[in-house]
Parts: structure tokens; C-alpha cells; sequence
């Protein structure tokens, strides 16, 4: 589904990405594992658009897709999770999820013409998809809630339930499991693999925790300085010997 091929991204003379190359199989749930600063989210971010790559290339579905912004990869299905914004804080989860891009009825002469009667509509069928949206994430107690009052894990899958207010194909995930508890961590895990069998969502998940990686991800790839180091199941990565060298070097 996604090729990376030779991709490199250079912060002034320091090589973040320094010539990766991976495939992405669709319908699988891909973990991204390696010693902080191997690239990992840099590699995120030049996929998803959020930075441009000093060179390489990325196609998806044999598309290229090399440099382009996130919103038109939104459009294409590629999506990946971001913090909850301070701005959206004092917004209620529900209200979080109605403002996902692509939903909003704006002022466009469509509406104008049509009037008020059609906006409502669409605003109570986007209401009803945000709530269902927090129903399968096991957050339906939260609707109501201010974003910026929620723990941590559960803002982790107010960020997941934003992906599934539209049609998402590939979703990258960054570090999902960081600072949740085991309980919540397990329902994000769920959700993950519910929304990967039920929905068909390819996922590529950045994630330390190793038992979280073991539980979800077939295969793994494991990063270290910018390139691939080895691809597998996480038993085989564990057992390479590059990859032992690389997490024992950190
Ligand atoms: P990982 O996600 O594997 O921990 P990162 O992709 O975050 O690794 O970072 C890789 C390296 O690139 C790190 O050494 C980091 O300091 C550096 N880096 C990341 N972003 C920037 C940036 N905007 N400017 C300069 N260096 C950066």
C-alpha cells in the first residue's frame, strides 16, 4: 500500500532519515519500533506530509505521493493522529470529533440557498456519527466533557476517534501508549484491532511498549539512525543481532 524508497530528510547537515526504505502492506498492523531519535517521527512526518523530504520518494497504492500536504492526503485517506490542539481544549470531546476537516457545512451558496433547514440536518446526522464514534471507543460518558479535563489515555483516543469521523485507509499512529495506563492502553489496543478487522484500517504504530507491539503488530520493522535495521515478527527483531546492538548502543 505504501512504498518508502531511499528516503532521506536532513536537518541542516544531521540526517534524521537517512536513506529508509519500507513497504506498508495494506489491511496489517505495521509497528515501528527503534532507539529514540532513529527517525521514527521523522519518518511519520515526511509520509504524512507534515515535512517536505530532502529526497525520495513514497507512493501509495502506486500513486506518488512524495511531498504532499496533509490535507490532500486526508482527502486520499491517510491520516495521522495529532495531540488534541491547546485551542481545542475547552471544546467537548463530541464537539472535537464534529470538527474534523471535510464535515463542516460552511457558508458555501449551496447552504445559502438551502437554507438553515439542510445545516441542521447534517449537523444532527455529524452529532450522530460523533457518538457513535465515542460509543465504540468505550467513551460515551465523555461526550460532553471538555477535551482539555480528560486523562491522557482518553484524549489518546479522542485522537484515534477523529480518524474514524471520515474514511480513513492508513492511519499513522505516534506513540499511542505513551504515559497510559495499562487499562486504557488494553482498550486502545482494542480499538486498534477492532477498527483494523471490522473496518479494514491499515495501521503503522510507533510504540515503546514492547508487550503493546507484541499484542498488535505483525510485522515489525525496527529503525536505528535513520535507516531500516531489520523487518519481522517482533520475536525475530528481538532476536537480531543489529537490532540488540542498536537499543544496547542508546
Ligand atoms: P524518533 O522518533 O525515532 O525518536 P525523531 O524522528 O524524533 O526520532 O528524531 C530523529 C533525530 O532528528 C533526533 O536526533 C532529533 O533530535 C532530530 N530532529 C527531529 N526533528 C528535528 C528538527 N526539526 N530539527 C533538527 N533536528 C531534528
Amino acid at each position: 500500500m505504501i512504498v518508502v524508497h531511499d528516503l532521506h530528510k536532513h536537518f541542516g547537515g544531521f540526517h534524521a532519515v537517512d536513506g529508509a526504505s519500507l513497504e506498508i502492506e495494506k489491511g496489517m498492523i505495521t509497528g515501528l519500533i527503534g532507539p529514540n531519535g532513529a527517525g521514527k517521527t521523522t519518518l511519520f512526518n515526511v509520509i504524512a506530509g507534515v515535512l517536505e523530504p530532502t529526497s525520495g520518494r513514497v507512493t501509495m497504492d502506486g500513486e506518488d505521493i512524495t511531498g504532499l500536504p496533509p490535507h490532500t492526503l486526508f482527502h486520499k485517506g491517510l491520516l495521522r493522529t495529532f495531540q488534541i490542539a491547546h485551542e481545542f481544549s475547552s471544546m467537548t470531546c463530541r464537539e472535537n470529533l464534529m470538527m474534523v476537516p471535510g464535515h463542516q457545512s460552511g457558508e458555501t451558496l449551496w447552504n445559502t440557498w438551502f437554507g438553515r433547514r439542510r445545516i441542521a440536518d447534517e449537523e444532527r446526522a455529524l452529532k450522530a456519527k460523533a457518538d457513535e464514534v465515542l460509543e465504540f471507543l468505550t467513551i460515551a460518558h465523555l461526550a460532553d466533557h471538555k477535551a482539555g479535563q480528560i486523562s491522557g489515555g482518553q484524549k489518546k483516543l479522542l485522537e484515534l476517534g477523529r480518524t474514524m469521523m471520515v474514511d480513513a485507509k492508513i492511519v499513522f499512529l505516534d506513540e499511542v501508549g505513551a504515559g497510559v495506563n495499562r487499562t486504557l492502553l488494553n482498550t486502545i489496543g482494542d480499538a486498534i484491532i477492532r477498527l483494523n478487522q471490522d473496518r479494514g484500517y491499515t495501521f503503522v504504530v510507533i510504540e515503546h511498549d514492547m508487550d503493546f507491539i507484541g499484542r498488535l503488530c505483525d510485522p515489525v520493522i525496527c529503525m536505528a539512525e535513520g535507516k531500516v535495521l531489520a523487518e519481522g515478527t517482533l520475536d525475530e527483531i528481538k532476536a537480531n543481532e543489529q537490532v540488540i546492538e542498536a537499543y544496547l548502543g542508546t
